[in-house]
């Protein structure tokens, strides 16, 4: 600060202290220049300031090197230093400038002029002037060689301050880096904090997630430890299963040992049955001879057939005859017959089939079983072996179809399986006619018996219908009765000049105990056994008449054979045996329905039908023997 205030005689100059010509000028003062000294003295502090107070400035500047100034200061003076050390010797030159123009005259007061008279006294100003030019010149040379010193010393300080100022340059230079790496870092600085704030929002997402999954692990846990009780309970639980479980597979292992066990006993009681029903089937004779009274058709029946009524086996035929003796009016001629079983006029197709019912199992145990209707025309036959459409009307053939196939359900339990085929065939004058055709009339074939390899009888061209079920048998049952009545318009009364075979092939496979059986059931409705005189028959009618009496002839020829245990059986002297051939004999059971009329006027025929039957019922057929392997 002492520089602040300069004396007011010294130029305002940086001069060095040393200086000798600075009392020079302090005389001068004195003298008419001190006037253009005084007045740049009072310009001077306008103009000479800045120098000054560059000069103090720089002063600064060096010291500032030492102790920091205020960032402000610098930057201002930083920015104007050349300015600023030019401006000084322009401002002393220009501070010259008025001292010429503002000369006063010496003597005389300013303003006013010497008379022009007054020579000497225009000299003397002229020599003062003069001397004050002198004075002037030579302060002018002081003032230069003040100046050029002070040039000198500004260039001295110019050379400094262009040193500090590439200093400061460098400085800036270096400030300027610092500036950038302050950007930088400034930058840097902002995108870390925008990395921060990114990196703060996130953890507070983190923090948000975490107090979530915080929250759900403690729900979870709480889960964890619910499942962990109810896994133990459940582990508990499964133990006691497992217990209960391994109880049950050792019960079932011997309810399925008892279940083997039992299987066996069955098959062996099944086999035991059959044995037994079989040998059942053998005391009550393997051919049986059933005889059935048709009802009048009033009702009732004709006093000459006389059923004992405790006695289900016996036919009494009565007939009154005139005495040969002549003492009496009348005689009274009993016949009397014995069959297996007498059926009464009241007897329902129920009761009839119940006698039938056991040979139909032996079909089913292997034993072929045969059983025919004998009688006259009218006599009962056909509704005997078909009966009616109703359930209760249904004949033998029906009745039969059903318990075979019921039979044969029952069976598979025990590990059977059954298969069934069904024929139907009718012959009519010794001509086989396949009842279940379904082709065209003019391609019906012709048909003839033969027998297989194994020995079975075949009919060729015969339709063999495979059946699983009851009402296909009816279904098939009813296309026969519509071709027997289609023939029977072109050939009067046919059915009853007929007989009708209907055979259900059995074959019956127990694959688990290797078993196989096969049987046939043969139902015959056979042709009416009226004897025809030749008188009343002529042409073709006898000729059919014979050929029915021939095969039903026959037929008692066989059985009686059979009986007898002859070597010959004239099996193929009909086409009825022939075709009945597997069904009677050594291996099968044999059933005759020997149905009567019981009108009065048929007591001859009547009587016939039972003699015949009698003579059936009195052969033993060798003991059968089932068709196993
Ligand atoms: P066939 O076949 O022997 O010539 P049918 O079976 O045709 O004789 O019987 C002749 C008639 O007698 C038929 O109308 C039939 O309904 C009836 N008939 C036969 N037997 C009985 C019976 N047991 N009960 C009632 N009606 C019978
Ligand atoms: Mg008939």
């Amino acid at each position: 600060m002492e520089n602040a205030d300069p004396p007011k005689s010294v130029s305002r100059l940086p001069l060095p202290m040393s200086s000798t010509k600075r009392p020079i000028l302090a005389n001068a003062s004195d003298n008419y220049e001190s006037q253009p000294a005084q007045k740049r003295q009072r310009k001077e502090p306008e103009a000479v300031r800045p120098k000054v107070a560059a000069t103090i400035v720089g002063t600064k500047r060096l010291s500032a090197a030492t102790a920091r100034p205020p960032v402000s200061k610098p930057a201002r003076s930083m920015g104007h230093p050349a300015a600023t050390v030019a401006a000084g010797p322009s401002r002393g030159v220009a501070a010259k400038r008025p001292v010429s123009a503002t000369v006063p005259k010496a003597g005389v007061p300013a303003g006013t002029k010497r008379p022009s008279w007054d020579l000497k006294g225009k000299v003397s100003d002229m020599q003062g002037k003069l001397t004050a030019y002198q004075n002037k010149v030579k302060s002018s040379d002081q003032s230069n060689e003040s100046l050029k010193a002070a040039v000198t010393e500004k260039d001295v300080i110019i050379r400094a301050q262009q040193s500090r100022l590439s200093e400061c340059e460098a400085e800036l230079k270096v400030l300027y880096g610092v500036k950038a790496d302050l950007q930088n870092m400034t930058s840097n600085n902002r995108e870390m904090e925008r990395r921060l704030l990114h990196l703060e929002q996130e953890h507070k997402a983190t923090e948000t997630l975490a107090e979530n999954l915080e929250r759900e692990l403690q729900s979870l846990k709480v889960k964890l430890s619910v499942a962990e009780s109810s896994l133990a309970c459940t582990q508990t639980n499964l133990c006691c299963t497992q217990t209960t479980l391994r109880e049950t597979e050792e019960k079932l292992a011997s309810c399925q040992e008892t279940v083997a066990r039992q299987r066996d006993e069955i098959h062996v009681g099944e086999m035991a049955r059959r044995c037994l029903h079989n040998v059942i089937q053998e005391l009550k004779g393997n051919i049986r001879v059933f005889c059935r009274v048709r009802p009048l058709l009033a009702g009732g029946m004709g006093g000459h057939i006389q059923l004992p009524a405790h006695d289900d086996k016996t036919l009494i035929l009565a007939k009154s005859e005139e005495s040969h003796t002549g003492r009496t009016d009348t005689t009274q001629k009993n016949y009397s017959f014995s069959f297996d079983k007498v059926f009464g006029p009241h007897s329902s197709q129920q009761e009839v089939f119940e006698e039938l019912s056991l040979l139909v199992q032996s079909a089913l145990d292997g034993y072929n079983v045969c059983c025919f209707a004998y009688g006259q025309t009218g006599s009962g036959k056909t509704h005997t072996m078909e009966g009616e459409d109703t359930e209760d009307g249904w004949g033998v053939i029906p009745r039969a179809v059903q318990q075979v196939f019921k039979a044969g359900r029952k069976l598979e339990e025990q590990g059977w399986q059954f298969s069934f085929t069904a024929s139907f065939v009718e012959i009519y004058n010794e001509t086989l006619r396949d009842l279940l055709y379904a082709g065209k009339a003019s391609n019906r074939p012709e048909h003839d018996i033969r027998k297989s390899a194994d020995n079975t009888v075949i009919v060729t061209n015969l339709t063999y219908k495979k059946v699983t079920s009851e009402d296909q048998v009816i279904n098939l049952m009813a296309l026969a009765n519509q071709h027997r009545a289609t023939a029977q318009t072109a050939v009067n009364d046919r059915s009853s000049r007929s007989h009708s075979v209907f055979q259900l092939d059995i074959t019956g496979e127990n694959t688990g105990r290797d078993l196989k059986c096969n049987s046939t059931l043969c139902l015959v409705d056979l042709a009416g056994s009226e004897r025809v005189q030749k008188s009343q028959a002529q042409g073709d009618r006898f000729k059919e008449m014979t050929a029915i009496n021939g095969s039903l002839t026959n037929l008692g020829i066989v059985i009686t054979a059979l009986a007898n245990k002859e070597n010959f059986i004239p099996y193929r002297n009909s086409k009825l045996t022939y075709l009945l051939q597997g069904c009677l004999g050594g291996n099968s059971k044999t059933l005759m329905f020997a149905n009567i009329s019981p009108e009065t006027d048929n007591f001859g025929e009547t009587l016939n039908s039972l003699r015949f039957a009698s003579k059936v019922n009195d052969c033993v057929i060798g003991t059968a023997s089932a068709n196993r392997k």
